[in-house]
């Protein structure tokens, strides 16, 4: 389709926030000289110009001596005029850096970046961190009380639980024990689905996606045993059952939590985030469901311009994208975290408090990079037990500060149907408590307050 001069100048106007090339190389040249970062040995993520023909993207590849990979993103299927986004197989002895040198002048390469691997931002279940109280949730009014808790449970009091909510998030981590007992009925169901007939039945390319997908193991098996304990544990956070008399409560007592798996044992790549962050964006379009945010409690990658596209096309369809701000105690303002750093407008990154009010040691921080502070030490949620049960445990980590947020936004979107992801985001950030330990070191200055909105 053609497109006029009046709708090319507003795709201009209202294009991601893309930096120019050569500032797009410096950050890549940046996380490939940080020594925490890595990534896949041998893969070599490629963006081609819409225009590449087939003949062009043969000839970048066998300009390395590279063999073509699999397709992380159809140039057709995309909305923002891109065109495909290609993994390619490096040669023996070929290392990244040098590939992406290899393909500077290529006419057909819009640019070329390495295959980050992240992790989940939780620290172990040690028992130094096991307190046995669920202080996250907690407001100072409530019964028991903590003062620096998310104040979940004043909401609760004033009758806001999420009620009988249709508001979704996705859950982009590990897989999700969704029959956990304080779980099960609040997680997604694809409507567009019909369980195992062996067919991709809503079209969006994946074959009974009936309760999400796993990116990593590349089927519909979202829950794959006691490995999957960090996406479960999350999960509870955001929207464990609440009033069942069982276990735990999360922020949001009825919300529908869609797994999109991507991190399995060894981490995830970059290639397997930007599938998920896409699966989210496509089921919002696909079937118009009220999906508001994404929970992303992993980090570690290096700078991606092809995920950085993800996050916005995910903004695009007005959903949030909630990051954890990294567990290396370490100021994200001069050494970039990822994918928590990324400027669109989406994205709010959460840094780690304790009981008792202080930036967790852990915790990153980030007087321009950084948003807010929410629970994120001893924290007690869902986890799967190791024969199948439903369990229970303590963790901490700037990746169980953020599902508090995710859980917040989710809360919001209940209560204010039809709000954008720019207005929850503000309600969130406007709401946050002015806090001395998070002062100067967090846009807000200040903590989660689930009961200010
Ligand atoms: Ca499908």
């Amino acid at each position: 389709m053609r497109r006029t001069a009046l709708a090319a100048l507003l795709a201009v106007l209202f294009a991601a926030p893309t930096l120019h090339a050569q500032g797009r190389a410096d950050l890549v040249q940046a996380s490939l000289k940080n020594p925490r970062v890595q990534h896949v040995p041998g893969d070599l993520l490629v963006q081609f110009r819409r225009d590449a023909t087939e003949a062009d993207k043969e000839r970048a590849a066998r300009s390395l001596g590279a063999a073509r990979g699999e397709e992380v993103l159809a140039g057709h299927v995309r909305q923002d005029g891109k065109g495909d986004l290609e993994l390619l197989k490096l040669p023996p002895g070929l290392e990244v850096a040098a590939a992406m040198r290899g393909l500077v002048n290529e006419r057909a390469v819009e640019f070329a970046e390495p295959n980050w691997i992240y992790h989940h931002q939780a620290v172990s279940n040690d028992a130094y961190y096991t307190n046995g109280s669920l202080w996250g949730m907690y407001g100072d009014g409530s019964s028991p009380a903590n003062n620096f808790g998310s104040q979940a449970a004043e909401a609760w009091t004033r009758g806001n639980t999420c009620g009988q909510s249709t508001v979704y998030v996705g859950i982009i981590d590990e897989g999700v024990m969704i029959n956990h007992a304080d779980i099960a009925g609040n997680t997604f169901v694809n409507p567009g689905e019909i369980a195992g007939n062996g067919r991709d039945d809503d079209g969006n390319g994946l074959v009974d996606d009936v309760y999400g997908w796993d990116f990593a193991g590349n089927d519909n098996s979202v829950f794959d045993g006691s490995t999957d304990d960090h996406g479960t544990h999350v999960a509870g956070t955001i929207g464990g059952r609440g009033g069942n008399g069982v276990g735990v409560a999360g922020v949001c007592w009825s919300v529908k939590m869609i797994p999109a798996k991507f991190l399995g044992r060894n981490g995830g790549t970059t290639a397997n985030a930007i599938k998920a962050v896409d699966y989210i964006t496509g089921l919002k379009a696909r079937h118009g469901l009220n999906i508001v945010a994404t929970n992303n409690s992993w980090g570690g990658g290096g700078y991606s311009q092809a995920l950085g596209d993800a996050i916005e096309r995910a903004n695009a369809a007005n959903i949030l994208f909630v990051a954890a701000a990294g567990n290396n105690s370490s100021n994200n303002d001069t050494t970039a975290n990822y994918p928590s750093n990324y400027a669109n407008a989406n994205v709010i990154a959460v840094a780690a408090l304790t009981s008792s009010g202080g930036l967790a040691s852990f915790s990153n921080y980030g007087a321009s990079t950084v948003h807010i502070g929410a629970p994120g030490a001893a924290i007690w949620s869902t986890v799967p037990g190791r024969k199948g049960e439903s369990n229970y445990a303590s963790y901490s980590g700037t990746s169980m500060a953020t599902p508090h947020v995710t859980g917040a936004a989710a809360m919001y979107a209940a209560s204010h149907p039809g709000a954008t992801a720019a207005a929850i985001k503000a309600a969130i950030l406007g709401a946050a408590v002015p806090t001395p330990s998070l002062a100067g070191k967090t846009t807000t200055g200040g903590r989660l307050n689930v009961s200010g909105f």
